[in-house]
């Protein structure tokens, strides 16, 4: 699927130069922010656009949502004038804006150059949008991420056709795994970047797949109107000859449908839900041709379909000759469980 990616803000910039480093024919891409210094470092994204430039002196919002919101209603012909190139001349499918919710410049922006896009084009427009993990913040700081994220969550789901989320606490590791937090979001963004690109290309490797996975059933999972998704992922070494001592599984139809229903679980998701009641469901198996084992698929949609209480899972194959794993990728939307947003809500409440 061809997407315009719009990375708004430093985590929403880093994030799409992820994805641009993964897949150059079917992504496209801008980067928008009122901070000069963080668009310098994007070297995959071709087309950046500093706004608030006179205000600010690129210097950023300090993560002041009104404050954003206001130099990107001021910034719209300059964002439109670039995206509007780049729509022309790559056609794509649709327009994707990423942005970090507890920030200033893409939290606060975003939903502005949403519904500007909505406007103008006949297009779908989907936000990832990054929740903040704030483990080790001063609780100041803790306070303005966390209210950010949930206003302006409640800002977007009104403009974009679907959000979908990556919780960055999901991915915090054990005390004893020393990380940074910049390693950790380069690993927050390449995890990320991976699971949309098995998803969004899974129909348009060649020769075709048996099942293919297309542009328009992402479109119909996605659904509209301010939905919700999330992405679940679940992957396994496979044992290779000439790398035995690197170990791994000798995939059987039980190891797949284990992969595929692991896939689900709370912690494999990229936002914390119960998957139960979210209307719409995908299922993409990636790996060696002669490890997609056809009864292990069938079971594991049955699985998808009563765990997710959806009618129908929508299925690509995504063979792949040379790959070392066996993975699954799930993808839900119109989920309806936030009590992750809740017990943010509260969080809010304790520190004021
Ligand atoms: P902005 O530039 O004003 O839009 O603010 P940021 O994009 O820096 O947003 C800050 C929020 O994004 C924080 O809550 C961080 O948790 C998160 N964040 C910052 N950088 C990254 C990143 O590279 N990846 C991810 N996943 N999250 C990030």
């Amino acid at each position: 699927m061809r997407i315009l990616w719009i990375g708004f803000g430093q985590a929403g910039g880093k994030v799409v130069n992820t994805l641009m480093s993964l897949n150059r024919k079917f992504y496209e891409a801008v980067a928008i922010n009122t901070e000069e210094a963080d668009l310098a470092d994007l070297n995959h994204i071709p087309k950046k656009v500093l706004i608030g430039r006179y205000k600010h002196k690129g210097r950023g919002v300090g993560g002041d949502i009104e404050v954003a919101a206001d130099i990107a209603q001021k910034a719209v012909s300059q964002m439109m004038d670039v995206i509007d190139v780049q729509n022309r001349r790559f056609d794509p499918e649709a327009f994707w804006i990423a942005g970090g919710l507890g920030g200033g410049t893409g939290a606060g922006g975003s939903c502005v150059l949403a519904k500007e896009l909505k406007e103008t084009y006949n297009k779908p427009v989907y936000a990832l949008g990054l929740l903040p993990s704030t483990t080790d913040m001063p609780p100041e700081k803790e306070a303005l991420h966390l209210s950010n994220a949930l206003r302006s969550f409640e800002w977007w789901r009104r403009y974009f056709d679907n959000i979908m989320l990556v919780d960055n606490q999901q991915y915090e590791q054990r005390m004893d795994v020393r990380e940074s937090l910049e390693q950790m979001y380069d690993r927050i963004n390449r995890n990320v970047a991976k699971r949309l690109t098995t998803l969004l290309s899974a129909g348009e490797i060649r020769p075709a797949p048996q099942e293919v996975f297309n542009s328009s059933e992402i479109i119909a999972t996605l659904g509209s109107d301010g939905d919700v998704s999330a992405i679940g992922f679940k992957a396994e070494r496979v044992r290779i000859k000439a790398e035995f001592w690197k170990g791994g599984i000798d995939p059987d139809s039980n190891e797949l449908e284990r992969i595929i229903q692991t896939s689900t679980e709370t912690s494999s998701l990229t936002f914390p839900c119960d998957i139960t009641g979210s209307k719409n469901a995908a299922l993409i198996t990636h790996g060696r041709p002669e490890y997609l084992f056809t009864q292990a698929i069938i079971r594991g949609r049955a699985y998808l379909e009563d765990r997710a209480q959806v009618s129908k899972v929508r299925y690509g194959d995504f063979p792949d000759k040379g790959s070392k794993t066996l993975s699954a990728t799930t993808l839900f939307s119109c989920i309806n469980d936030f009590s992750r947003l809740d017990q943010m809500r509260q969080r809010v409440a304790q520190l004021a």
